[in-house]
């Protein structure tokens, strides 16, 4: 047990009436508009999106889908002019952030959901030691001494596996490694026991070896503190190592959910097989890549109908005419925003 750390046992999470924990986050209807000289970009548009507690949701999607707008949005960190940001709700742990004053949300920042980025070294001062770091969250959260601060900084060392935390706190960035400075970051990020860990593509700069240690890290702390995982990534491997669910987004929509399994092995929309046909395939070494034909879209100029339809080989004179809404498919959780979601299916496996 990592008590001690601050860390919020689950019977301590505020519970729904029927005992359940509430959903990590339920976002329903999002969209994101930045407005810049040359027009309006919707970055994220009618986004809807469920993780429960203790799950993995993968989210997948080319570099512009929209992906890191949707974490951001979440966060409360688009709070600036020039974006607009707007939603029918987006609930985190039980808790609706859509109108809450942005003070509320910044409260909530590190307590109930955290962020973890990609650039370890960016995101830590250079110029302060470790244990201070993850203990002023302690200090300023917790009101705690500078000393039961570094005590715990200790701890968190330890539960994310770095060797020796209590000398390791004296330490600055630059003398950890690129693996074990994200994994203090991940640290920090779960310092106060969030619901929802957000991690934007956490292990992109590493080698393979240190990305699947962090992705272990992800999964072990998932279970032992029970925090849904928003994982967003464009690298299928990490989606398939430790995500229960995929969601893929599509300039700025989700267009196709369901299980890791469901999606990867059968996919009911024509980009997530196209996305899948465009990495490599460890089981089959010899198959030939085939990227994905076209260019991703323009967001000043959306293709009509399904945003997809010009790169797609399954459109018909139906896709630009008549755009496709996400809609339930046979299994549990699993949907698809596209016209020939069954036949892809069949014709995948
Ligand atoms: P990714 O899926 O690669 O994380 P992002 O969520 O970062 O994509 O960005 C989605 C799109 O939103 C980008 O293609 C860009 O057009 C737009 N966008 C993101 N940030 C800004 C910004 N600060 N100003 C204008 N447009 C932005
Ligand atoms: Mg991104």
């Amino acid at each position: 047990m990592i008590s001690g750390a601050g860390l919020s046992g689950p019977a301590e999470v505020r519970r729904s009436p029927d005992g359940d924990l509430p959903a990590a986050l339920r976002i329903r209807h999002l969209d994101v508009t930045f407005t810049n000289r040359r027009g309006e970009i919707p970055a994220v548009r009618g986004l809807d999106l469920d993780i429960a507690a203790g799950e993995v949701l993968a989210l997948l999607g080319e570099s512009g889908s929209g992906k890191s707008v949707t974490a951001r949005a979440v966060m409360g960190l688009l709070d600036h002019p020039g974006v607009r940001v707007r939603a029918d709700e987006v609930r985190v742990a039980g808790t609706d952030l859509n109108g809450l004053h942005p003070d509320r949300i910044r409260a909530l920042r590190g307590e109930t959901m955290a962020l973890v980025f990609q650039d370890a070294l960016s995101a830590l001062n250079p110029v302060l030691s470790i244990g201070d770091q993850l203990g002023e969250v302690f200090r300023i959260h917790r009101g705690l001494s500078r000393r039961a601060a570094r005590a715990e900084a200790a701890e968190l060392l330890r539960l994310v596996g770095i060797p020796a935390p209590d000398r390791r706190v004296r330490d600055y960035p630059h003398q950890f490694s690129g693996g074990m400075r994200q994994r203090i970051l991940i640290a920090m990020a779960v310092a106060l026991g969030p619901r929802l860990l957000i991690a934007d593509e956490p292990t992109t700069a590493l080698d393979v070896t240190v990305q699947a240690q962090i992705l272990e890290l992800v999964d072990r702390l998932r279970a032992e503190l029970g925090m849904g995982v928003l994982l967003i990534t464009h690298d299928l491997g990490v989606a398939a190592e430790i995500a229960d669910r995929v969601a893929v987004m599509y300039a700025g929509r989700i267009v196709e959910t369901g299980t890791v399994t469901e999606v990867l092995d059968g996919p009911a929309h024509p980009y997530t097989a196209a996305l899948l046909r465009s990495v490599p395939d460890l089981e089959q070494p010899g198959d030939l890549l085939r990227p994905i034909p076209g260019s991703p879209p323009n967001l000043l100029a959306l293709p009509t109908g399904c945003a997809f339809h010009p790169r797609c080989d399954r459109a018909t004179q139906r896709c630009p005419a008549d755009r496709p809404e996400r809609r339930p498919l046979a299994a549990p959780g699993r949907s698809a925003a596209c016209h020939y979601a069954e036949e892809t299916v069949d014709a995948a496996v």
